[in-house]
C-alpha cells in the first residue's frame, strides 16, 4: 500500500477490476492531481472497459480561462482562488479541458458530444479531437453512425459542423438530441447575449435531416440510455451505459471542473442557465452515482476523466482512475 493522502487512496488491481470491469492494473490518484496527466494528453486518448462496453475518452484541448470575479456567481473571488490553490492549480486561471467520450457496443462506436470543431472554432487551444486525437484513438469520423448530444453549448456541438458553413462533419451519423434542448435554442426564450449561438444552432441542428430529437429517459442508441439532467441548460442530458456494478454515467456538464464544483456542489458557475435547478440535479445525480457505485465522467474532467465520487464533508470528492 502506498502512502495515502487525505483525498487520495490506492486500491488493489483486483478490487479495481471488480469495481470497474477493467482488465489491467490501475491505481486511483487523489483529486488534487487529477486535473490531467500530461502523458495522457500527449497520447490524446484513454481506453477502458465497463463490462462489455469499450469506452474511449478523446482529449480535445483546453481553455485556460482567466479567473474573474463572478465566475462562481455565489462565491467570493477569494474562495474560488483558495479552492484552485487547494487543488494544486494556479489561482488566476480556471483550466477547463474538453473531453469527448465514445462508447463501443457490439462493434458500433457512438460519440457522446462532438468536441469543439477544428482548432480555433471554439478556442485556439482546442480542436485536437478533429485534428488528430479521434484518429489516434482509432475512430474513423466517416464511419460514425450515431452521435448523442448532452446540450448545445459550442464546446459540445461545434464539432458537428464545419467552421465557416452549415455543412455536417460526420456524413453518416444520425445525431440524437434532447427535444427540450432543441426546442429551447430554436424558440423565443434564449437571452440576447446567446442569440448569435441560437442563430447558428437554428441554421445547423435546427435544419439538418440527420437530427433525431428524443424525449426524457430512454434507450437512445442500443445500450445507451439518456437521463434528463436539466439546469445547466434546459434540455441538458446525461447518458448511462452498463448495468449492475459496471455502470458508467457520462454526465456532460453537471459540473464544470471537479476542483471547484465537485468540491463545492452548491457553487453556481456562470455558464448555468438555471443555476438552482442545475444544483438540485447535480446533487441528485451524484448521490445516485455513489449509491450505484457507478463510474462517472464529465466533459471538463480532463484525462483521466473517469472515476468515482464520494461524499466528503459538505461536498464531494472525485477520484480519477489512472490507466
Ligand atoms: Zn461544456
Amino acid at each position: 500500500m502506498q502512502s495515502i493522502s487525505r483525498r487520495g487512496f490506492v486500491i488493489s488491481a483486483a478490487a479495481a477490476g471488480a469495481a470497474f470491469g477493467l482488465d489491467g492494473p490501475l491505481e486511483f490518484i487523489g483529486s488534487a492531481f487529477a486535473q490531467s496527466n500530461p502523458a495522457l494528453l500527449d497520447k490524446g486518448f484513454v481506453k477502458f472497459k465497463v463490462g462489455d462496453v469499450e469506452v474511449t475518452q478523446i482529449y480535445d484541448g483546453i481553455w485556460n480561462r482567466e479567473l474573474q470575479d463572478g465566475f462562481v456567481r455565489n462565491a467570493a473571488l477569494a474562495e474560488v482562488q483558495a479552492a484552485l490553490k487547494a487543488a494544486g492549480l494556479a489561482e488566476t486561471i480556471v483550466p477547463i479541458p474538453f473531453t469527448v467520450t465514445a462508447v463501443t457496443i457490439g462493434g458500433n462506436t457512438t460519440l457522446i458530444d462532438a468536441g469543439t470543431g477544428v482548432p480555433g472554432q471554439v478556442q485556439p487551444t482546442a480542436g485536437l479531437a478533429s485534428a488528430k486525437n479521434l484518429a489516434a484513438a482509432g475512430i474513423d469520423a466517416g464511419r460514425i453512425e450515431n452521435i448523442v448530444v448532452s446540450h448545445f453549448h459550442p464546446d459540445h456541438i461545434f464539432g458537428l459542423m464545419a467552421k465557416d458553413s452549415t455543412a455536417e462533419v460526420f456524413p453518416k451519423a444520425t445525431v440524437h438530441v434532447p427535444a427540450p434542448e432543441l426546442a429551447w435554442w430554436t424558440g423565443p426564450s434564449v437571452p440576447q447575449p446567446a442569440q448569435g449561438l441560437a442563430n447558428r444552432i437554428k441554421a445547423t441542428l435546427g435544419a439538418w435531416k440527420s437530427i433525431k430529437p428524443f424525449e426524457g429517459d430512454k434507450e437512445v442508441v442500443a445500450g445507451i440510455r439518456s437521463i434528463a439532467t436539466p439546469g445547466h441548460t434546459p434540455g441538458h442530458t446525461s447518458y448511462h451505459v452498463g448495468s449492475g456494478a459496471q455502470q458508467l454515467i457520462i454526465q456532460g456538464d453537471l459540473t464544470n471542473i471537479p476542483a471547484l464544483f465537485v468540491r463545492n456542489p452548491g457553487w453556481h458557475a456562470v455558464f448555468d442557465v438555471d443555476a438552482a435547478l442545475a444544483e438540485a440535479t447535480r446533487r441528485r445525480m451524484f448521490d445516485r452515482a455513489i449509491a450505484d457505485k457507478a463510474t462517472i465522467t464529465g466533459y471538463h474532467y480532463g484525462l483521466p476523466g473517469a472515476g468515482t465520487l464520494a461524499k466528503d464533508g459538505s461536498g464531494y470528492v472525485f477520484t480519477a482512475m489512472s490507466v
